[in-house]
């Protein structure tokens, strides 16, 4: 079963502007093929349909563990385009919407991703930058243990390539901060699916990484992540399961060649993270609602009646 934190994975700095077209190749890396749902959906299947999993404990808790990380994944993103099409953050509270009539949100109309606003009042939902809904076509699990760990090395190879083309579409501190920390992260898995079939197979596939052959010290969105380590480390997601993916993510292993040195390491539990932010209501877009200070006054009396 899954536990939920209230928190993102990491502090994401507010966005400089509304950016709608920004957030819509932001999709890109939530609904794309190799985006963070399809990270997530083929981990978690293959996790569940995984066979003789007590016989090979630490390549099905690498799996398992990580089909959390990518969960967060989908959060991180999703909290990204929302903040983009929000535009920096404000205190304004509008009790209702006032006059609706006079065409306000008139320059929606011109964005990307139009059903962005007309339809999830600009929040995230699982589509690619085109807008093409993500979809169960984009998610390989074959039973086969050795093909699946290919596949998913693949595919993180697949999405280091996609961050880094997003990458070099946007300007906003929002979209790069997400591209560089996923950078780094998606190195770890990639790098961590290659020592599993290193360790199955004997082929040292690590050798092939990075693929797109670029280093992480190109990026400087990327500096305070490797600076800290998070390029050494896999997170087991759990209060005390899944510590076997030391087998696979061992002390014995080194960083890659390329990223700065040191052992490779297991830490038990989660990122410390960072707040998720709180976007203002808009009433004129009848997000939560036209007129919701009844709501408003209700739940507060719920919230108080809880403590
Ligand atoms: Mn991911
Ligand atoms: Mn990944």
């Amino acid at each position: 079963m899954f536990l939920r934190i209230d928190r993102l994975q990491i502090e994401l700095p507010p966005p400089a502007q509304q950016d709608p077209n920004g957030a819509a190749a932001l999709q890109e890396l939530l609904g794309g093929k190799y985006g963070e749902m399809s990270t997530l959906g083929n981990y978690m299947f293959q996790s569940f349909n995984f066979r003789s999993k007590s016989k090979l404990r630490p390549f099905y808790e690498l799996v398992a563990s990580i089909t959390a990380e990518e969960i967060g994944h989908v959060e991180l993103v999703s909290n990204g385009v929302a903040m983009l099409n929000n535009g920096p953050e404000t205190a304004i509270d509008e009790t209702d919407g006032g006059d609706i009539t006079d065409a306000p949100f008139d320059a929606m109309k011109d964005i990307r991703l139009a059903a962005s606003f007309l339809s999830n009042g600009g929040g995230a939902a699982p589509v690619n930058s085109n807008g093409h809904s993500w979809n169960n076509d984009f998610v390989t699990t074959t039973g086969n243990v050795v093909l699946d760990l290919l596949h998913n090395f693949h595919l993180e190879c697949g999405a280091r390539l996609h961050k880094l083309r997003v990458y070099e579409t946007v300007s906003d501190p929002l979209s790069r901060e997400i591209c560089g920390y996923l950078l780094v992260r998606g190195s770890v898995h990639a790098h961590s699916y290659a020592l599993a079939l290193k360790k199955i197979t004997g082929v040292a596939i690590e050798q092939m990484l990075p693929v797109p052959n670029i280093n992480l010290d190109k990026i400087p969105e990327s500096q305070k992540y490797l600076a800290e380590g998070s390029h050494r480390r896999l997170y087991t997601f759990s209060p005390s399961d899944y510590t076997g993916i030391a087998g696979v993510w061992s002390a014995d292993e080194q960083a890659l060649p390329g990223d700065p040195p040191g052992a490779l390491e297991v830490v038990e539990g989660a990122p410390e993270g960072g707040k998720i932010h709180e976007l203002a209501g808009v009433p004129s877009a009848f997000s939560p609602d036209y007129a919701p200070e009844e709501m408003f006054e209700i739940a507060a009396r719920l919230y108080q009646a809880s403590r």
